[in-house]
């Protein structure tokens, strides 16, 4: 099959378009898959480039959001046709532990992420377990659902798990152009919170807007943390959604009101931050880290996205063979939404 591979940690350059082996199996609690659409993300970016502690098999095949048709389904793979239209769940884990069986699936001991620690969807077929396989309706195209699962289960988890967002509240979201921005925006407006978003560029306003934003700062042009103050009278925001890091961080807390939360899931910006550790208990402000989310939240989400309550956004659709050149636009931030292969 053509999938793209790379064979060491580095550049875009390391990744090859390339004939390899077919996808495994599968075996009898698995279902392969014809891969349609593949959604890019900076988790890509980082496997790739090789971080600190990474040791995964090569050559390996990235992507974490996967969507396609079963071509074969195993013996104990109950309720899957050939031809059924699927969607990847990128999280597993053991399904036995406390922490799976209480919905907190990536707290788990052996949680790890399709793409990432196993092989993904940069190809033209994936195998994996039934127990990670989605139905899904033809409410959205197969390339459109694959902006879905990575994006719109940590931005959920993220805002009213971790976050704890409630109707009514103001919420700062940076990067309303991000994959996962996109995905924050329009579920903390559906939750009834006054969204007020960054982008970077003047193009991307009417889009943020579109999608549901109140208010919308151009971090080029303003000061993020001094808008936020203006807009709120003051105040600040009670619930900041980080995943910038190290560029944003400070700001981000200054951002916030009395009491507020912060809550982040990702460094594009750098990996590191200081606090001002009087700013943080003299303000009764709290962090919370979030990674990924569990099975029943992206189900939740799923159900809101078939209704059409919440949608996927795709900027651009790109051949597999062009990954590298998504990955190079994803890096580039010139983009809003998702960016997806299609095989
Ligand atoms: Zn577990």
């Amino acid at each position: 099959m053509k999938a793209v591979v790379f064979n060491e940690h580095g550049g875009v350059d390391k990744l090859r378009y390339e004939d390899i082996e077919d996808a495994p199996g599968p075996g009898s609690h698995e279902v392969k898959i014809r891969v349609r659409g593949c959604g890019v993300n900076h988790l890509d970016i980082w496997v790739r480039e090789g971080m600190r502690g990474l040791d995964i098999p090569m050559p390996h095949i990235l992507g974490s959001e996967v969507t396609g048709e079963i071509v074969e389904a195993g013996k104990s793979a109950l309720g899957f046709k050939v031809g059924q239209r699927v969607m990847v769940t990128p999280g597993i884990s053991c399904r036995r532990c406390r922490h799976c069986l209480s919905g907190n699936d990536s707290q788990c001991e052996e949680f790890q992420i399709v793409g990432y620690q196993t092989q993904g969807g940069y190809a033209e077929f994936i195998t994996v377990s039934a127990t990670n396989v989605l139905s899904i309706s033809d409410a959205w195209s197969l390339e459109e659902w694959a902006a879905v699962p990575l994006v719109f289960l940590t931005a959920w988890h993220m805002l009213l798990k971790r976050g704890g967002l409630k109707p009514g509240e103001d919420v700062l979201i940076h990067a309303a152009g991000s994959g996962i921005g996109s995905a924050a925006v329009q579920i903390a407006k559906l939750c009834g919170a006054r969204v007020i978003t960054t982008v970077g560029s003047r193009e991307k306003i009417e889009k943020a807007k579109k999608l549901g934003a109140d208010d919308v700062i151009n971090y080029r042009e303003q000061d993020f943390s001094e808008a936020v103050k203006k807009l709120t009278g003051g105040k600040g925001v009670e619930l900041v959604f980080e995943h910038i890091g190290q560029e944003t961080w400070e700001k981000s807390l200054r951002s916030l009101a009395k009491g507020g939360r912060m809550a982040i899931c990702g460094v594009t910006g750098g990996p590191t931050g200081t606090v001002d550790i009087p700013f943080l208990f003299l303000r009764q402000l709290s962090i919370h880290g979030s990674y990924m989310g569990g099975r029943n939240e992206l189900l939740d989400a799923i159900r809101l996205i078939e209704q059409g309550k919440l949608r996927p956004v795709v900027d651009t659709v790109f051949p597999l063979k062009d990954a590298a050149l998504a990955q190079k636009k994803m890096a580039e931030r010139k983009f809003f939404g998702k960016l997806v292969l299609r095989p």
